[in-house]
């Protein structure tokens, strides 16, 4: 975490120092095979800056790294018809981030694929989602 531009692995990728299998880029995102690929077809969307995570994104940034997303996203439906596309991103090491320069995986989904994710549902009561929603009103 908080790894400096010269060591950080994205960085070095979008700098050209270490290879990667780039599919496309504009401006501000690299698009690349994710190298642990879990499904044929597995992309990452990267920022070319070297922001840690989605809270460091900019409007302009986090706008790109969308609109990247979600032309990777079609490509992959084009070109690997898959049964279904998931979109993941994680933000610090309890969530998952093992690489601290912000990404977006896109990739495509089959029935059975392997890929798990579980989903503890608390359905909380009204008044407890009244008073974290006020919480975030203040902090935005
Ligand atoms: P996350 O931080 O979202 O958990 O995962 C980082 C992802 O980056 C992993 O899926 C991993 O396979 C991928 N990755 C790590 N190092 C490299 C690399 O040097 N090249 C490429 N293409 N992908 C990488
Ligand atoms: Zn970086």
């Amino acid at each position: 975490m908080g790894e400096s531009m010269d060591n950080c692995v994205f960085c070095k990728i979008v700098r050209g120092e270490i290879p990667a299998t780039v599919v496309f880029q504009d401006e501000l995102t690299l698009a690349f095979m994710d190298i642990g690929s879990v499904n044929p077809g597995h992309m990452l969307v990267a920022a070319k800056p070297h922001v840690e995570n989605l809270q460091g994104m900019d409007e302009a940034l986090a706008c790109a790294m969308f609109r990247s997303a979600a032309r990777a996203a079609r490509a992959i439906e084009s070109a690997c018809a898959p049964a279904g596309i998931s979109v993941y991103q994680a933000n610090g090491v309890a969530a998952g981030q093992t690489v601290f320069h912000a990404h977006i995986h896109v990739l495509p989904r089959w029935e059975n694929d392997g890929l798990t994710f579980t989903w503890p549902v608390k359905n909380p009561p009204r008044e407890e989602l009244e008073k974290v929603a006020a919480q975030l009103r203040t902090a935005l």
